[in-house]
């Protein structure tokens, strides 16, 4: 049977499968799993749902691997993998998505009970059901509809549900990829964790993150004798203004990323002296840079360090620089890989918009892949309510990155 053919087939069945989708954003809202780390009790019951209901739908080799955690109640964090085998083994095209959810935050905030969800105009509220089970279940019936017509995908179809993503991932896949060999160099790995409201974003590349803590010593005195101590906040304005020349230092350009350029922003600000008439002895910011692959974190630094010893000097403070966030970024998936070929053809049939390969500044799941040289991409069709009070995923979005994954699944 012709590709065309058999995809119409799978996204009318995709279709028909809406509502039982919705009900299944409504069964997994109603287990929260959230990390020992953020005052929950882990993804072991979410997984057990979700073991049964994979076993019960169609997949085979349904495994669950277990992370140590002795933080977790039952001691471990729940990775589950599953197939549906196809034409060849040659490769697996996997669906990547996490179990795990953060905590809904201010109650008050919601309209309504966050484990509960609900249906609104064409949405579905309630925490987890864009981050991350919109693409979960989006996964899922897509392998189901093959199931249901009776298909056989070009290649083996891998789900993996992982635990852990919002604090980390060493217990989550981390761990899976470095425990397992699972994956293999010519798997399409594909993570719909991130991407923009209309599709077309690609995620493939990211920038390294710094984050520093500035600390500027000076003497404190009164406001008016400055001559008897030295102020630290004025060294500090200094500084900052001086670091703003980092992005003569680091210019180039890289059009894959948005915005283009390495970034080096002044952004938190910790109160000093409460009242006007002191001169501070001490002062306190915090710097966020976003670094294009090309460039060394190291170097970064060290132009860093350069321009504070530059500013001790004139000023005679004491210039302490700590280290609150430092990834290096994971070498890129090229623009050109089979993976993103194989979402741009979904993304065109599906929703009829070319998507194209782009880098970000924060770093993604993928960046795990991506370090043990596989080549994974992040895209999804999302409003990114993530994280936020009343969170929602569009039910067209859901029905349709199912028939996205669908489409790379007949791919030959
Ligand atoms: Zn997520």
């Amino acid at each position: 049977m012709p590709n065309s053919e058999s995809f119409d087939r799978i996204a009318k069945r995709i279709e028909h499968f809406r509502d039982e989708m919705v009900d299944l954003q409504v069964r997994l809202t109603a287990i929260p799993a959230i990390a020992p780390g953020s005052g929950g009790e882990g993804e072991a019951k979410k997984a057990a749902f979700l073991m049964d209901y994979l076993k019960q739908n169609g997949f085979r080799d349904v495994t669950l691997i277990k992370a140590p955690d002795l933080d977790a109640p039952d001691g471990y964090r729940p990775n589950i993998l599953a197939y549906y085998r196809g034409k060849s083994s040659a490769r697996t095209i996997w669906v990547m998505t996490h179990m795990d959810i953060v905590p809904p935050g201010e109650l008050s905030l919601w309209k309504g009970n966050p484990y509960k969800a609900w249906v609104e105009k064409g949405r579905i509220y309630g925490r987890g059901v864009e981050d991350n089970q919109q693409d979960l279940v989006a996964s899922l019936f897509a392998v189901k509809a093959f199931a249901a017509e009776g298909l056989l995908p070009a290649f083996d179809i891998g789900v993996a549900l992982v635990a852990d993503e919002e604090t980390g991932s060493a217990k989550g896949i981390g761990y899976v990829i470095e425990n397992n060999d699972v994956f293999r160099k010519q798997d399409l790995i594909v993570v719909p964790d991130a991407g923009n409201e209309h599709g077309t974003m690609i995620e493939v590349a990211e920038k390294s993150i710094l984050w520093l803590k500035f600390k500027t010593l000076g003497k404190q005195a009164h406001g008016s004798t400055p001559e008897r101590g030295i102020n630290s906040f004025k060294a500090a304005s200094f500084l900052i203004t001086s670091l703003n020349r980092l992005y003569d230092f680091f210019p180039e350009r890289e059009k894959l990323f948005a915005p283009p350029l390495s970034t080096f922003e002044p952004t938190k600000k910790e109160a000093n002296v409460p009242n006007i008439n002191t001169i501070p002895g001490e002062d306190v910011f915090y710097m966020d840079c976003r670094i294009l692959p090309k460039y060394k974190v190291a170097d970064v630094e060290k132009r860093i360090k350069a321009i504070a010893a530059d500013i001790e000097k004139k000023f005679r403070v004491k210039i302490e620089i700590g280290i609150e966030q430092k990834a290096t970024a994971a070498p890129p998936t090229p623009a050109q890989a089979p993976v993103v070929k194989a979402l741009r053809k979904g993304v065109k049939s599906v929703y009829h918009r070319e998507a194209r390969a782009m880098g970000i500044g924060g770093g993604t799941v993928a960046a795990l892949f991506r370090r043990a040289s596989f080549e994974a991409a992040c895209w999804s069709k999302l409003d990114d309510t993530a994280h936020q009070p009343n969170e929602y995923c569009v039910i067209d979005n859901m029905v349709g990155d199912a028939k996205v994954f669908a489409h790379v699944f007949t791919q030959e």
